[in-house]
């Protein structure tokens, strides 16, 4: 689930930072304690960009990725696998890079601390950060949308080509007049038409136009009116009529050598129509 930040979250964001002036001081003790601020404002940030804009499992973050610095490189992976030439990475790279150090420093001496000249670097830039990642989720969530309507497209795609191919089919058995109702008629004579308009879906998809919510309603309909003509032909052959030409179906066997005196040595078989050439099943058999 993504949540939004709250307001709440920037307000403790802000306490964060104004913890770090109102302790920025020149003595070294004070100095390794005001980088916890920092660092946890930085921590904080990366926490709301991944629950607002990152597809990365939240529990899974919480687990594995415990400290700033490996929070950074997912959050990082995640912007360069869809902008790698994004030239402000490198730069926050360096920013939190440099904090990660000071915050290992601070843990182990007493009588170091970093200098603030620097620290002063990552404060100034702590604000642009969090307006950058924001930026740069958006940019990431927005990619991630259409690249799965994009998967969507590839599938109708797909599915307009195969409907393609059976109106084909349907075309190349049941001819130019086959005996329907009037309704069915219809929809079997607009089979031309509805060929081209698939065509132009399909290319759309090739030319990586986004299909647009009439081609999925079309595509639809589509599909009813190949349903309903395929009823139609079957409801004609339950009832031993040709759905091709009206004529009736009916199953005929004969023999070959044909005609002859000799023995026959192969049995034929036919289920079709007796005018046309539409058939339903045929074969033959040694004797
Ligand atoms: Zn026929």
């Amino acid at each position: 689930m993504i949540k939004m930040a709250s307001k709440n979250d920037y307000d403790e964001l802000n306490q964060y930072l104004k913890n770090y002036l109102g302790g920025r001081s020149e003595k070294i003790a004070d100095r390794n304690t005001i980088i916890w601020p920092l660092y946890k404002y930085f921590m904080k940030i990366l926490q709301i960009a991944i629950l607002d804009y990152f597809d990365i499992e939240i529990e899974d973050f919480i687990k594995k990725y415990k400290n700033l610095f490996d929070r950074w490189i997912l959050i990082k992976n995640s912007i360069e696998s869809i902008s790698p030439k994004e030239e402000q990475i490198e730069f926050f790279h360096g920013i939190i890079s440099m904090l990660r150090d000071f915050s290992g420093d601070s843990r182990h001496t007493s009588n170091t601390a970093p200098p603030l000249n620097r620290m002063d670097e990552i404060y100034n830039n702590a604000i642009p950060f969090n307006k950058w990642l924001i930026e740069q989720g958006k940019i990431y969530t927005d990619f991630k949308k259409k690249s799965k309507l994009r998967d969507i497209d590839l599938y109708l795609s797909r599915y307009s080509n195969r409907l393609l191919n059976d109106l084909e089919i349907l075309q190349s058995e049941l001819g130019d007049d086959p005996p329907f109702n009037f309704l069915i008629k219809e929809y079997y004579d607009q089979i031309p038409q509805a060929k081209v308009q698939l065509a132009k879906i399909r290319e759309k998809v090739m030319k990586m136009n986004p299909l647009e919510e009439s081609d999925v309603i079309f595509i639809i309909e589509c599909l009813e009116r190949k349903e309903k003509i395929e009823a139609e032909k079957w409801a004609l052959v339950a009832r031993n009529r040709c759905p091709k030409c009206g004529g009736r179906i009916e199953p005929r066997k004969w023999y070959s050598p044909h005609p002859s005196d000799e023995p026959p040595d192969e049995v034929h078989w036919r289920i079709g129509c007796v005018k046309c050439d539409f058939e339903l099943d045929s074969g033959s058999e040694n004797i």
